[in-house]
């Protein structure tokens, strides 16, 4: 597995050097620009200067999210604070998540307080439907928790606690990415050896569909839309919105919208209250004002911990 690591680390630096000039020690290119020349590229039949047809840079893309689920992974202990947080919020409110975020902290404390759902029409690995009630969490950019069935499409997730799939499964690596790179074939070699990645519901071959940094995100996948659908209806119904370290990024346009649209599909947008929790960054909090008009006091700069001592029990009683 070192092996397998150590090699997608090297294909992701020699990515950077060849595309954008990196070298050691130099700040890294933002994750924006990385999938996005890859995606502009790859998408169009083109290649990326004289190195990256559409096929390596397809490769790279699967082996860069592989890296950050694996990242995701060892930096997932339960943080005390947020359990406190989505203790106090379900005990007040009727709550539904909307995030953006692939890995699983928000389904760690929820799963801890009773249960949640994605609303999907996910399948467990056995196979059968979910049917579970519970909290919904709309994930807008898919999740690490989830694989997809190329042949039947179903999103598939574990049926008891919470496990990484496609970290676990093995679902980003395809053999013939590391043959396209000189010294992958021994790599591809291991990954053959153990073929994980047998849907559960149709035998078929599954692995993963996530939006990613891009500005040209895939959000085709069916139960995308399905989930969309179901913040679009879940934020138009909601008196409140809060935003915990989402900077809003203008890359994410669809998100933007949604959230415009859903603000304004109301009798009254001004009765809808809206607060901001930041860690010191002002340029998120100015993409705010910008985009609700939000007054000073609405915005947080100083971190969920802080907020959390110090607003949750109003926020709670309001
Ligand atoms: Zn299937």
């Amino acid at each position: 597995m070192r092996r397998r690591e150590d090699f997608i680390t090297a294909r992701i630096k020699e990515y950077w050097q060849g595309v954008f000039g990196w070298r050691d020690g130099e700040p890294m290119p933002s994750l924006e620009d990385h999938f996005t020349q890859i995606d502009l590229a790859a998408n169009s039949g083109h290649t990326l200067g004289h190195s990256y047809g559409p096929k390596k840079l397809r490769a790279i893309r699967r082996m860069t999210i592989h890296r950050v689920f694996k990242l995701l992974d060892e930096h997932s202990n339960l943080v005390p604070s947020l359990d406190e947080f989505f203790s106090s919020l379900i005990e007040h409110f009727d709550l539904t998540v909307v995030t953006t975020n692939w890995d699983i902290l928000a389904e760690r404390c929820l799963e801890r307080r009773g249960r949640f759902k994605y609303l999907i029409g996910e399948r467990y690995l056995s196979g059968r439907p979910d049917l579970m009630a519970g909290i919904s969490i709309l994930k807008l950019h898919g999740s690490a928790n989830w694989g997809y069935c190329e042949c039947c499409r179903n999103l598939i997730t574990p049926e008891l606690g919470l496990g990484k799939i496609a970290i676990n499964f093995q679902l980003l690596l395809e053999p013939d990415d590391f043959r396209l790179f000189p010294g992958g074939e021994d790599v591809a070699r291991d990954i053959e050896g153990v073929d994980l990645r047998r849907c559960p519901v149709c035998g078929g071959r599954w692995s993963v569909r996530v939006a990613t940094f891009s500005y040209r995100k895939d959000l085709s996948v069916a139960a995308f839309q399905a989930i969309w659908d179901e913040a679009l209806s879940s934020l138009r119904q909601a008196n409140r919105w809060l935003f915990v370290g989402y900077s809003m990024p203008q890359a994410d346009i669809e998100i933007r919208h949604l959230l415009k649209t859903a603000q304004l599909a109301r009798m009254d947008p001004d009765q809808l209250s809206i607060e901001v929790v930041l860690k010191d960054c002002p340029a998120a909090s100015e993409n705010y004002r910008r985009f609700f008009g939000l007054p000073e006091q609405a915005l947080f700069q100083k971190g969920l911990d802080d907020w959390i001592s110090n607003r949750l029990s109003t926020f709670s009683l309001r």
